[in-house]
């Protein structure tokens, strides 16, 4: 059984007391053991990070840049083993799992341009023999606290963008699949970072708490749930920090009567039940507009019966289990209040079994028809492989369901109008909008992140605005000896 520890000041650490079950959720057996970081041990990587700190801030950009070059390589060379990890651990097929390492990687390469990106303003001559110039600071030690839906994307959209700002950091994975964190850090040592710049800490709300409330700690990144991602952005606000959390989302996608109906289905498909709907961009609500709902159930409902649910290393398959037995145990119960509220139930997947894999957490694709905003099934987060059509008769009906729901993570419609898809871009009220796009996940070069109850803090991850998050400006207003050589001004200096 695999004993599945930290990563810290470069050595992978192993501590006695708390540890959790891992599990393979294609077969329901326990594949190893994580341990849970105490506070004191949490206390270690975060020292860690804090010894390596100066020496890593003063480290050229173009320095780090190349250490990060090495680990892109490395990426690539080692993308089947990850992918395969996370397979194991998570359940998603081994090709989505070499997608979610992909999409992690062009976030290192974003990286890689960090002098570019670091690059500071200069003005000549704001006053008389006075210059004004802004650089960027990294901000120290950050902590990067993710969810088990993605464990190699969602670290990678902080750290590559962190460490190549010059900053060090702690990151907590999720408990649930830990084992791709570790292999991200014999990675980034394999590839000439510094002991100690960065460290992983195993562990659940204790090392969390630990990280939130430690005085070293600059920035806290989160990822996950809206209730937990509270928490944590105020608990590490009123500790003084930087802190940004990314949460929970129920994404809508308008069908037009105009759509392609049959480019529609595929996406509804592929965003619906990929990664059995464990994804923050998952679409799970289907808004059919304009009496389009007849045809487009008609197309939806035999491809989500003929969904290829198996373990996600068979290369046939084509939705995994869910992660964990409680989590099947969640969703189910979600389809069960869905029947019992009324909606329409066309395609049940509850009770899949598969033979040789009886313990597995599988479920099989759900479809629900006549959902209203009044239930449960729609106003909540699932998180599994349950699409609800809800039928509206107007555009402005469609707008406003987006509109009112409180999460606002993506949001996407499928037309061939301009005129509709100009309307929904401007007025949709979600931070990442697609056009005939169903998961509109923004590429490493702009950033991502939700509006509403979707995100707290006002930062989004990667990109420009995760060098943002990452670094501190310093403006400096300089004068050198000729100004003052005339004596002391004691009136305040304007432009002229
Ligand atoms: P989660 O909130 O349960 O866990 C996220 C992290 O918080 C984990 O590291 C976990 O160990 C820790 N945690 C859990 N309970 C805690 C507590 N009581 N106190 C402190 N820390 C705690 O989320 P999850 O189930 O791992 O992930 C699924 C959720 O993440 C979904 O809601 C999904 O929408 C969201 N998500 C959002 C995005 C986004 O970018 N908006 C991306 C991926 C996932």
């Amino acid at each position: 059984m695999a004993v599945i520890g930290h990563y810290i000041g470069g050595r992978l650490a192993t501590t006695t007391g708390r540890s959790a079950p891992v599990f393979d959720p294609s077969t329901g057996a326990q594949s190893g053991e994580v341990l849970l970081a105490s506070a004191a041990t949490t206390g270690e990587a975060v020292a860690a990070a804090a010894g390596a700190f100066p020496a890593w801030a003063d480290t050229p950009p173009l320095t780090r840049a190349r250490i990060l070059f090495k680990f892109k390589a490395l990426l690539d060379r080692d993308i089947d083993a990850i992918a395969t990890a996370i397979t194991k651990e998570h359940g998603k097929t081994f090709e989505d799992a070499k997608g979610e390492v992909t999409r992690g990687i062009e976030v290192v390469e974003f990286a890689c341009g960090i002098p570019h990106l670091m690059r500071g303003d200069f003005t000549e001559q704001v006053a008389r023999g006075v210059d004004v110039f802004s650089a960027r600071h990294p901000v120290g030690v950050v902590a990067g606290i993710t969810p088990f839906n993605f464990p190699a994307m969602v670290p990678m959209w902080m750290f590559p963008v962190a460490l190549a700002c010059g900053n060090t950091f702690v990151l907590k994975p999720s408990e649930k699949d830990p084992t791709a964190s570790l292999m991200l850090a014999e990675l980034l040592a394999e590839a000439g970072l510094p002991a100690g710049v960065f460290n992983v800490v195993q562990g659940d709300k204790e090392a969390v708490d630990a990280l939130l409330t430690h005085p070293d700690v600059a920035a806290v990144s989160f990822v996950g749930s809206t209730a937990i991602g509270e928490y944590v952005y105020k608990t590490a606000a009123a500790h003084g920090k930087r802190a940004q959390a990314l949460c929970g989302a129920k994404n809508h996608l308008v069908v037009m009567p105009d759509a392609d109906l049959d480019k529609t289905v595929d996406a509804l498909m592929g965003a619906g039940y990929g990664s059995a709907g464990e994804r923050c961009m998952a679409v799970s609500v289907a808004v059919a507009v304009g009496g389009v709902g007849d045809a487009l159930m008609e197309k939806l409902v035999p491809k989500v019966r003929g969904l290829k649910v198996g373990p996600g290393l068979d290369r046939d398959s084509e939705m995994g289990p869910l992660v964990t037995k409680e989590h099947l145990a969640k969703v189910s119960g979600y389809v069960d209040t869905g029947v019992a509220e009324g909606a329409e139930l066309v395609v049940d997947g509850r009770g899949l079994k598969l033979q040789g894999y009886e313990d597995g957490y599988f479920i099989g694709g759900c479809l629900f028809d006549r959902v209203t905003p009044q239930m449960k099934i729609y106003k909540e987060e699932i998180f599994g492989p349950v699409l609800s059509v809800v039928r509206v008769d107007r555009f402005d009906e469609a707008l406003k369901l987006v509109n009112d729901h409180e999460y606002g993570n993506g949001a996407a419609i499928f037309t061939r109008d301009g005129d509709s898809a100009r309307a929904f871009d401007r007025d949709a009220k979600a931070g990442m909008i697609g056009i005939n796009v169903p998961i509109p996940v923004p590429v490493a070069f702009h950033s991502f992140g939700g509006w509403k109850r979707s995100v707290f803090g006002d930062r989004n991850v990667y990109g420009m605005e995760g060098v943002g998050f990452y670094t501190k400006m310093k403006t400096t207003t300089a004068r050198w000896p000729t100004g003052i050589r005339e004596g002391a001004q004691f009136v305040m200096p304007t432009t002229g």
